[in-house]
């Protein structure tokens, strides 16, 4: 496609189920995550009841909730403007200019560690996170759409090359869900990066940890199913924010336009909808046999070990196909210059990460035991989503690498799971 400097690519391409899905998912997905965490408090935590346990609206709201979600996100900014870490070049933009980053997530979480430490030594109940949860939901959601209305008025501003090629289609619904500009900043906070990884992710393994403090306010001590599900998932992010620097290579930065999409998903999505199990054995307590926790300590070792392996070597690859950790792979060439690996990881599937992220997000429910169907939320949703961004992967890389794409997978004739997907 030939790209005017001042005139944007007008796109008509639509994904998500185009103007429908982009006018339905923002109404529908925040219903769900208030109807989920709704009946993860019940206690019969069943998906399916009459009469539904439609929250009564009093307990949606609470000024309290306001200024935590406030003061919350407050401290994220001002911990990811602290001058710790490194700085770090995101790839080149369709200008050829590269962004700038600071890579501080993981001391922003130790820091929050901290403080948080700090704060509950004082007698700050965080349980009570577990009774605000609707509230909070509720502020996080509507931070969400504001920040998606800021980012879809201020794309007007920016220059033609800054918009993302697919959130460009000039339907205000669809490039609104979609996101038109691809990295929009205020001086160098970049809003999407920051939302990436910060106030939701870090948000989530606190919430998570508000449900263990509650637990123990109701039973004395922390079951081994909580410990499980709070230890998997506080790994899953300290890892996210230890290799932070990966996420600028990932679809969401490169590829996709910062709209009410990603800002919902980063916000509100995931740190509500990611930790049910925990709130889930709030209410509906586990116990589990000593091989049970072993063979479930195992299938996230293994998830982990997979969907860990995998992602580094693709990124170190992409950083310098040269070092010796991925040199002697064997790749094939492109028309564009980059090459693709088809030994390896990326030998033995075409999304391998995806493959350790579905068998970590397994074992995170597993502790919840086959009762309901609640906990496994996450890991069916999450299942859903792999497969639909692998396809949207796929497209991508079709479009961008063409008959080399269809060498590899006929080399790497599946997708996501050997012999079956
Ligand atoms: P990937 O890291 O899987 O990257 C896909 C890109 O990798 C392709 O577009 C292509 O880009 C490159 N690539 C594909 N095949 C090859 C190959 N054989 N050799 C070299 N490069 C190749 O993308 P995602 O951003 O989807 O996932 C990153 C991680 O984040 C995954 O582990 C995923 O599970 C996780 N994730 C987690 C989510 C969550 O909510 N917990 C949500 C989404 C993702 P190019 O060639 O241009 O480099």
């Amino acid at each position: 496609m030939k790209l005017n400097k001042h005139k944007p690519a007008q796109l008509t391409e639509m994904e998500f189920g185009g103007i429908l899905g982009a006018t339905c998912i923002p109404v529908f997905l925040p219903l769900t995550v208030l109807y989920l965490l709704s009946v993860c408090r019940t206690p019969s935590g069943a998906l399916l009841q009459w009469p539904p346990p439609l929250p009564h609206p009093a307990f949606l709201w609470d000024p309290l909730a306001a200024v935590i979600i406030t003061g919350w996100i407050g401290l994220q900014s001002a911990l990811y403007q602290f001058p710790v870490g490194r700085v770090s070049e995101g790839l080149a933009l369709r200008d050829g200019t590269r962004l700038k980053y600071q890579i501080n997530g993981f001391h922003a979480l130790c820091m929050t560690a901290m403080l948080l430490g700090l704060c509950v030594s004082l007698g700050m109940p965080l349980g009570y996170l577990f009774d605000l949860i609707l509230p909070l939901a509720v502020c996080a959601i509507c931070v969400s759409y504001l920040l998606a209305l800021y980012l879809y008025i201020g794309s007007f501003w920016a220059p033609a090359h800054a918009l993302a090629l697919g959130g460009n289609t000039g339907n205000p619904l669809y490039d609104f869900f979609i996101g038109r500009e691809l990295n929009p900043r205020i001086g160098s906070f970049d809003l999407k990066f920051f939302c990436e990884l910060r106030p939701g992710l870090i948000g989530w393994v606190v919430l998570n940890m508000a449900m263990m403090m509650k637990e123990v306010e109701l039973r004395d001590s922390p079951s081994l199913a909580m410990l499980l599900v709070n230890g998997f998932q506080l790994l899953y992010v300290m890892d996210a924010l230890w290799n932070e620097e990966a996420v600028l290579t990932t679809m969401d930065i490169v590829h996709d336009g910062f709209g009410f999409m990603l800002a919902f998903g980063d916000l509100a999505w995931v740190p509500f909808t990611y930790g049910l199990q925990a709130m889930f054995l709030v209410v509906h307590p586990r116990s589990l046999s000593p091989p049970t926790v072993i063979g479930i300590i195992l299938l996230n070792g293994l998830g982990y070990y997979i969907f860990r392996k995998s992602n580094s070597q693709k990124n170190q690859f992409r950083r310098d196909p040269n070092h010796r950790s991925v040199a002697h792979l064997e790749t094939i060439a492109t028309a564009t210059g980059k090459r693709l690996l088809v030994s390896g990881w990326w030998g033995f599937v075409r999304h391998p990460n995806y493959l350790g992220d579905i068998l970590m997000a397994l074992a995170w429910s597993l502790p919840c035991g086959f009762s309901h169907i609640l906990p496994y939320f996450y890991v069916i949703y999450f299942s859903i989503l792999l497969v639909h961004r692998e396809a949207r992967d796929e497209r991508q890389c079709r479009a961008k690498y063409g008959i080399a794409w269809d060498n590899y997978c006929r080399r790497v004739p599946y997708r996501i799971i050997p012999y079956i997907y």
